[in-house]
């Protein structure tokens, strides 16, 4: 294990030299970082090498830039510099997500005692070319003892959120995930609409971290919004689902964020298949998993008629498409088509929350 022994020094002048105290070089070393260069068998001393300083001074500033020791580890070993600038991109993000939020904080302190719609609403009208008529309609199932799925229904958003988690987590990171969309988007943009599925994906992590309670919590967020140039802006992140119905026909806007759904995209499962799959709720994206989400997002045009609908998975596991189709085409009224698509969930089995907003298209 010795090689140039004259090379050596022990702990303590390295950990003079290096500015990292004895304590932390046997928490890196326990980490597989900056490990003795040598041990003496019998009194269990530790040496280090002169060429390991530099490595001491890289993992100290890795360190400063908030990177988990097991992330520095692999950077040794693999010793990339586009490691380093995907993180450079990643701090930047998390530094405009947390000032994202931030601000939503901001204007929910500033607004404390007002409803903070009433004023954008106001601010919306003089540009807003288009507005949602919406209808929406919530139900706990017949199986489940708590109903986690969570709806928004305004005239320039609606949204549908399945938490999950357990008590009382799945709630929680449900309906935050739309009250923070409530007071996050306008009614501008993607953009904007993105950069509020972003704020919520982090008010609910850290949220997640606060208390042991709340631990994996999560939700899924389905959303759609007007946009100032008169269009629709889609974001989804997870298995909640928006469709569009148009001249009868009822097409899917969304992509799943499931196992299956990624199987079926692939090719590697069909429908059918995915449809009874044991593993169909197994997503591979939420809301809360982490400091950072990538979100879809897309903008579609509006005509005037068109109808939205968007609902949770305890919707379509129970209701094939061609019925949700059907039922949507049986009546123009918003609310009765939403209450005929949950009845028909319960009646189907009511397995699951089951949630639906109906939203139609019209002019401002
Ligand atoms: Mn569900």
């Amino acid at each position: 294990m010795l090689r140039g022994v004259g090379d050596l020094m022990p702990i303590g002048e390295f950990s003079e030299r290096s500015g990292l105290s004895p304590k932390r070089l046997r928490s890196y070393a326990a980490g597989g970082l900056l490990v003795p260069a040598a041990i003496d068998s019998a009194s269990g001393y530790r040496y280090y090498s002169a060429g390991q300083l530099r490595e001491a001074q890289l993992i100290h500033e890795l360190r400063s830039a908030g990177m988990p020791l097991a992330e520095i580890a692999s950077l040794l070993r693999h010793r990339s510099l586009e490691q380093l600038d995907q993180w450079a991109q990643q701090v930047d993000l998390e530094a405009s997500q947390r000032h994202e939020a931030l601000h939503v904080a901001r204007r929910l302190l500033a607004t404390e005692a007002e409803p903070i719609t009433a004023n954008v609403d106001r601010n919306l009208r003089r540009d807003a070319m288009t507005k949602l008529h919406a209808a929406a309609r919530t139900d706990i199932g017949r199986v489940r003892e708590n109903n986690e799925d969570a709806v928004l229904c305004l005239d320039r958003v609606v949204a549908v959120a399945d938490g999950m988690g357990g008590l009382p987590g799945g709630e929680i990171a449900s309906s935050l995930a739309v009250a923070l969309l409530e007071v996050a988007f306008t009614g501008r943009s993607l953009d904007e609409l993105e950069a509020a599925v972003r704020a919520a994906n982090w008010a609910i992590s850290e949220r997640a971290a606060e208390g042991s309670q709340l631990e994996g919590m999560g939700t899924t967020l389905c959303a759609v919004g007007t946009t100032a140039d008169g269009r629709l802006a889609v974001v989804n992140v997870g298995d909640s689902r928006a469709y569009l119905m148009r001249d009868g026909s009822l097409t899917q806007l969304t992509d799943d964020h499931s196992v299956t759904a990624e199987l079926v995209r692939r090719g590697e499962l069909t429908e059918q298949e995915a449809a009874g799959h044991p593993h169909r709720s197994v997503l591979t994206r939420a809301l809360g998993s982490g400091p950072s989400i990538e979100v879809d997002g897309a903008v579609h045009s509006a005509l005037v008629g068109d109808r939205l609908l968007l609902c949770t998975d305890g919707l379509f596991n129970e209701v094939s498409v061609e019925e949700i189709r059907s039922l949507m085409e049986a009546t123009q009224d918003l609310r009765a088509a939403a209450d005929a698509l949950v009845e028909r969930a319960l009646s189907n089995g009511g397995k699951d929350n089951v949630t639906v907003v109906i939203a139609e298209v019209g002019a401002a």
